[in-house]
């Protein structure tokens, strides 16, 4: 098992955020901004490019009332998925690192 799914099977802690009978979303180890939490299906997806349309739509109205729970949907914040390799990812379960509370550089 990766680490999300350890997490989704409450085998490791997390800092959570919010929850739903499909999603969750905690706070990442390593912060990148003031505001760093990631948010994943519960069911096994490797990454963005093998999801279906359902869970990434899904994923994304979650991630929506994520950024309402943590007070930034007005200020604004950065949506990334990292994918395979060359995206950087580290973990191969589907994540969307949700960044903000801060103004945030360019890339
Ligand atoms: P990625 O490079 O897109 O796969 O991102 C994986 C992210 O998961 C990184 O930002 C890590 O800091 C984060 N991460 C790894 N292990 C944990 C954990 N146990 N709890 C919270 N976040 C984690």
């Amino acid at each position: 098992m990766n680490v999300f799914e350890k997490i989704i099977a409450g085998e490791l802690p997390c800092k959570k955020v919010l929850e739903n009978e499909h999603f969750l979303a905690f706070e990442d180890i390593n912060p990148k901004a003031r505001v760093h939490v990631l948010a994943i299906p519960k069911k096994s997806v490797k990454d963005f490019q093998s999801a279906d349309s359902e869970t990434l739509a899904g994923l994304s109205g979650f991630v929506k009332e994520v950024a309402k729970k943590l007070g930034i949907e007005k200020s604004g914040y950065r949506v990334i998925s990292n994918i395979g390799a060359d995206g950087g990812q580290e973990v191969p379960h589907l994540h969307f690192h949700i960044l903000g509370g801060e103004k945030l550089g360019g890339f």
